[in-house]
């Protein structure tokens, strides 16, 4: 296990970041590949007319320090 995975995954290929995990969770629960960037956009759309200051880099900013 890498210092970068955070579900525990053991086998091959490693998870070298954030995403494989979040890829691996999706394969496991037979979601589609990248299901979480689609939703992300989606409710991205749905608080653009709020106008708030915290976009894809904040809510990253904020899945890694939960991963530190
Ligand atoms: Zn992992």
């Amino acid at each position: 296990m890498t210092k970068n995975c955070t579900c525990g995954f053991e086998g091959s290929p490693k998870h070298n970041d954030f995403y494989d995990c979040v890829e691996y969770y999706e394969e496991k629960n037979g979601k589609t590949k990248g299901q979480w960037m689609i939703d992300w956009a989606k409710k991205s759309k749905k608080s653009e007319a709020k106008r708030k200051p915290s976009g894809f880099s904040a809510w990253i900013d904020n899945a890694e320090k939960k991963v530190k």
